[in-house]
């Protein structure tokens, strides 16, 4: 068992967090896995139960536990993904600190050197999945959930298929906001996505062509771009967001 240290100082809160974070970082509690209950956090640290249930939230704003509830509830260990990144660049971009024209240059940029590297390690399966999900673009779809989703997941393949996992931390929140904005305003279909430029961009992936495969990203990009743009306004106006 760890042996967790007593805290007496102020910010006792952060040091329960940063000695949990440890805990966790050295596998003493695995994903999967239970934390200890409140009580016996509170026993162990001795620290007061609203100390404990500060530093357990703030692992849970991390990514480092989800909370359950009843019975077997508790705080269990989870696997960390990109996905407290997301709500951290959709919290700066609500704020107003981040806006669409800068993630279009940012994704004008990532994007075509995603492709390109994608073209360069693709396999028999990654080019599966690929195809695959081209090809559920086209199917019937009931929601604009799903459809938002499906026109998204051929960037996303690309991202976590080019081989660097720092490309896929910063592209996937991009990704993200983009999702979002496109799933909260509802724009006409047509508006932002072209179908041929996917095919465009896949069979250069598929084919090995890095070049070919970045020139076709960073022509998708610049179509979809502009429309992106004038999806902020109206995403502020929808979600009562101060504008910039
Ligand atoms: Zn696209």
């Amino acid at each position: 068992m760890t042996s967790f240290r007593p805290v007496k100082q102020n910010r006792i809160s952060e040091e329960v967090l940063s000695q949990l974070k440890e805990a966790i970082l050295a596998g003493t509690y695995r994903p999967g896995g239970k934390l200890p209950s409140e009580r016996e956090l509170c026993d162990r640290f001795q620290v007061s139960r609203v100390v404990i249930r500060e530093a357990i939230r703030a692992l849970e704003l991390t990514g480092f536990v989800r909370l359950r509830q009843g019975p077997s509830g508790g705080a269990y260990v989870q696997e960390l993904t990109l996905d407290h990144l997301s709500n951290a660049f959709l919290d700066l971009f609500m704020a107003n600190k981040l806006s669409a024209p800068e993630l279009v240059q940012v994704r004008l940029h990532i994007e075509p050197e995603v492709c390109r590297l994608a073209a360069r390690i693709v396999d028999p399966a990654a080019a599966a999945r690929l195809e695959n999900a081209f090809r559920e673009e086209h199917a019937e779809t009931i929601t604009h959930e799903e459809w938002v989703a499906r026109n998204l997941e051929i960037h996303y393949l690309l991202a976590r298929g080019c081989g660097n996992r720092f490309y896929e931390a910063v592209l996937k929140p991009l990704l993200d906001l983009t999702r979002e904005m496109v799933l909260v305003v509802k724009p006409s279909h047509k508006v932002i996505h072209e179908h041929a430029d996917h095919r465009r961009i896949i069979d250069a992936v598929i084919g090995g062509d890095g070049v070919a495969a970045a020139g076709a990203m960073r022509d998708h990009i610049t179509k979809v771009g502009g429309a992106l743009t004038d999806l902020e306004k109206a995403y502020r106006e929808k979600r009562g967001l101060v504008e910039s």
